[in-house]
Formats: C-alpha cells, sequence, structure tokens
C-alpha cells in the first residue's frame, strides 16, 4: 500500500494502491494554503 505524505508537515494526507510499499510527498490543504510562511 502506498502512502501520501505531507512534506511540509509530516501528516498523513491519503493511501493509493500499490503492490509495493511506496511513500509519495505532497502538501496537505492546510498547507497549501500556508503559502505565505514559505520557509523553503
Ligand atoms: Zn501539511
Amino acid at each position: 500500500m502506498g502512502t501520501i505524505v505531507c512534506q511540509t508537515c509530516n501528516s498523513t494526507i491519503g493511501h493509493f494502491e500499490d503492490e509495493k510499499v511506496t511513500t509519495l510527498y505532497g502538501k496537505c490543504a492546510e498547507c497549501t494554503h500556508d503559502k505565505i510562511d514559505d520557509n523553503q
């Protein structure tokens, strides 16, 4: 099973079907709204 993790706050966003254990990084809804505080 694959897991989607927020690269900003490390919270789990969701899961997707995969044969292997996979982690994808994205942004959750809260961090998407928080573009003003961009430390990267
Ligand atoms: Zn986040």
